[in-house]
């Protein structure tokens, strides 16, 4: 890499890589809607295109920005993060052992439950960052896939990537991690001995909740990744050009949106514990928070634009104070420019694992102060 320029990686974002379109310069790459590509006589593709299923032109910038931005050998963008996660499942054999955290984010923990409970995979759940059930629920040969998600959501619990990595590997396994909260502004997996990074680009990558992706990127381009490629081109769980387009521009804005949403994070987590209405507050930025550690070892730059907390007054107080927040609209999602809170538990249902009393909030890029006054209003009177 000696000849590739050392910029930033905030400076490589806001450019998104400082590609110019060699036919007419324009700064701003095209969009590429055409589902096909013209052969030459010979049969040949010469403008290296095929079927919009295989590659498009729009996905390439923004795959090789989080490349770089990731530290990695390769990326690939799909329709959602779902689709992503799905598809490093769907590269094992039957019966492959699986390791996730039981705390993690809730649809993918319930697709693995189901591909178990079909017998498709042999799955564990173990406590997040809990080394010594890791290690005993390694199968070493047969454990395929070591699952990560940290901070984790929406408790923010904390995995150590490196000291997972080290026991994963020498079990033969692969680790993913799924790394929404963080994006590469805040955590480098690959850095820690990740082999896979995952994001749900609909969150905070893009960042103005207008479009709905995934990503992989990979730490080495070898035969897994292959699968992986394999199974998007197949299953066909591919990004419309246009939404390609408005992820690599979210993208842009990347490194100041992350930061300003982690600060104001922060300062909300540290009021909120002063707050007698509320009995808890998770947040990696809290120094009182199980996982402060390794999120200070891990992560750089902030902890993150989410966090959680729970009500004295139990899951009625939720229910009231997430309605009577204005400013924090009540809705799902993460990690868009404005702030959302949700009561968690009900939208899980049954079998969750979040407790019936707990707010999750997403902090945007609003004033922090105003944010402030709109969840002080609201608990005021609880
Ligand atoms: C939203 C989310 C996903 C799923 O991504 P979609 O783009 O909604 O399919 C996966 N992991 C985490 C941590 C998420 O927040």
């Amino acid at each position: 890499m000696a000849d590739e320029p050392r910029d930033h990686p905030a400076t490589l974002a806001a450019q998104a890589l400082g590609l110019v379109d060699p036919t007419t310069r324009s700064i701003v790459p095209p969009i590429y809607p055409s589902a096909t590509y013209e052969r030459a006589s010979d049969g040949s593709y010469p403008g290296g295109h095929t079927y919009t299923r295989d590659q498009n032109p729009t996905y390439e910038q923004a795959e090789a920005l989080l490349t770089r931005l990731e530290g990695g050998q390769d990326a690939l963008l799909f329709s959602s993060g779902m689709a992503a996660a799905t598809t490093v499942f769907e590269t094992l054999d039957t019966g492959d052992h699986v390791v996730a955290p039981v705390q993690m984010y809730w649809t993918i923990q319930r697709w693995l439950e189901d591909l178990a409970s079909r017998g498709r995979i042999v799955l564990d759940l173990v406590p997040n960052g809990d080394q010594a059930a890791l290690e005993a629920a390694l199968r070493p040969g047969r454990t395929k896939i070591v699952w990560v998600e940290t901070p984790a959501n929406p408790s923010c619990a904390m995995t150590d990537i490196a000291a997972t990595a080290g026991a994963a590997h020498a079990a033969g396994a692969r680790v993913v991690v799924d790394s929404t909260l963080c994006t590469p502004v805040l955590c480098r997996p690959i850095e820690h001995g990740a082999d896979l990074v995952m994001h749900s680009a609909t969150k905070q990558l893009n960042g103005h909740a207008d479009v709905l992706a995934g990503a992989l990127i990979t730490a080495q381009r070898d035969a897994q990744w292959e699968r992986v490629i394999h199974d998007r081109g197949y299953r066909g769980a591919v990004l419309g050009p246009f939404e390609a387009w408005l992820l690599l521009r979210g993208m842009r804005t990347l490194f100041l949106r992350v930061p300003h949403s982690s600060i104001s994070a922060q300062r909300i987590a540290e009021w909120l514990t002063t707050q007698s209405a509320v009995s808890e507050v998770f947040y990696p930025g809290l120094p009182t928070h199980a996982g402060h550690a390794i999120a200070a070892r891990q992560m750089s730059g902030g902890f993150g634009m989410l966090l959680s907390f729970r009500l004295r007054g139990g899951a009625s107080a939720a229910t009231h104070v997430a309605g009577r927040l204005r400013l924090f609209k009540n809705a799902t999602s993460l990690g868009g420019v404005e702030s959302l809170v949700e009561h968690r538990a009900p939208v899980e249902g049954p079998g969750t694992r979040v407790p019936d009393d707990l707010l999750r909030l997403s902090v945007g890029i609003e004033v922090v102060e105003d944010l402030q006054a709109d969840l002080e209003q609201a608990l005021e009177r609880e």
